[in-house]
């Protein structure tokens, strides 16, 4: 058995335990083991003896500090996968890590600095945030997460620690004010779909003229409201994002505020169908310093099973970055 096996056998065994004796949600029970595991302790006080024992017996054979971060991440990551198969609407999707590697690629090739501050406002279970996170090893990191969800964001939580990977994180709508300093690299797969809280709406350059706003408009501008001037954002968005009413204001807003960098289009394949498929779409903030690159890298990343093409994609993106960076 693989180490991820190893590992995602025991949360999945000790998780379907606490559906059973607690009567919750697979997806519940993760978190309650999760943090059990991390603490190395049973820390529900209603279970029965007998329980505490079995539970106490599985998590005692397996040793945490011989995983690496992303072993860690992948066996949490099945377990995530399998509970979201059960319950959770669309847009609270976990965002799978064939999306993340690409965009962890990026944030290293894009940002060549040794020590930054990351921050994700839409955190969901912390999966893509992580799964960059651990390809940036030696950098200096600080690292934030914000969601509504407060399942959601209690598996962040546990997924963080267990990975050891130290993660400020705040439950709240992340279009209200952040207590969050500006950083220097944004990484977000956008919730799209309308936002009900129109006063607040109210107070954004990219609110709708009528009715309900785009959340994922809303978050765009919060986003940069929490950007160093020159930092730079890294966000996943539907393909469809210049196709609405609202699209030509967004344009204008992005053209008073950044510098597009890149739209790279995610293969087909990684998507349930093609209205799903997102791109990747690269911006950074206006500053004294930053200049606009000579053109905005336009790319169609192929299946990544498929070796040669991302080979000569990655290629054309590095050909790009040394150019303009
Ligand atoms: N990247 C995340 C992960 O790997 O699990 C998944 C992000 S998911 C596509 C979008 C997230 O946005 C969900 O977790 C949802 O709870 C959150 N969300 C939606 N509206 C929000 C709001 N107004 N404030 C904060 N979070 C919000």
């Amino acid at each position: 058995m693989s180490q991820v096996e190893e590992l995602f056998t025991l949360l999945d065994e000790t998780a379907s335990i606490l559906t059973e004796e607690l009567s919750c949600t697979y997806l519940e029970a993760l978190a309650e083991t999760g943090e059990n595991l991390f603490q190395q302790a049973v820390l529900q006080e209603e279970l029965s003896e007998t329980t505490i024992k079995r539970l106490s017996k599985k998590y005692g054979e397996v040793n945490l500090g011989k995983f690496s971060k992303e072993e860690i991440r992948k066996s949490f990551q099945l377990a995530l996968l399998k509970g979201m198969k059960k319950s959770v609407q669309p847009n609270h999707q976990m965002t799978p890590d064939s999306v993340g590697l690409i965009l962890g690629y990026l944030v290293s090739k894009f940002v060549n600095v040794s020590s930054l501050r990351i921050f994700d406002p839409a955190v969901g279970t912390g999966n893509l945030l992580t799964t960059v996170v651990n390809q940036l090893e030696g950098k200096e990191l600080a690292l934030m997460g914000s969601d509504v969800d407060d399942l959601l964001i209690k598996l962040a939580y546990v997924n963080a620690n267990l990975q050891k990977n130290p993660l400020e994180l705040y439950h709240q709508d992340s279009l209200q004010p952040l207590l969050v300093e500006p950083v220097d690299v944004i990484v977000c797969d956008l919730p799209v779909g309308y936002y009900p809280d129109d006063a607040n709406a109210a107070r954004f350059m990219l609110k709708a003229d009528e009715g309900h706003s785009y959340a994922h408009h809303l978050f765009i501008e919060q986003s940069l409201n929490y950007t160093k001037p020159g930092g730079y954002l890294f966000f996943l968005i539907p393909n469809n994002l210049f196709e609405s009413p609202e699209a030509p204001k967004l344009h204008q807003y992005l053209k008073d505020q950044v510098h597009i960098q890149a739209v790279i289009s995610l293969p087909l394949t990684m998507f349930k169908n093609e209205k799903a498929a997102k791109s990747i779409f690269i911006l950074q903030k206006k500053s004294p310093e930053a200049k606009a690159p000579k053109n905005v890298l336009l790319v169609n990343m192929p299946s990544l099973s498929n070796a040669v093409e991302v080979e000569k994609i990655l290629g054309k993106i590095d050909a790009w970055i040394q150019e303009n960076k």
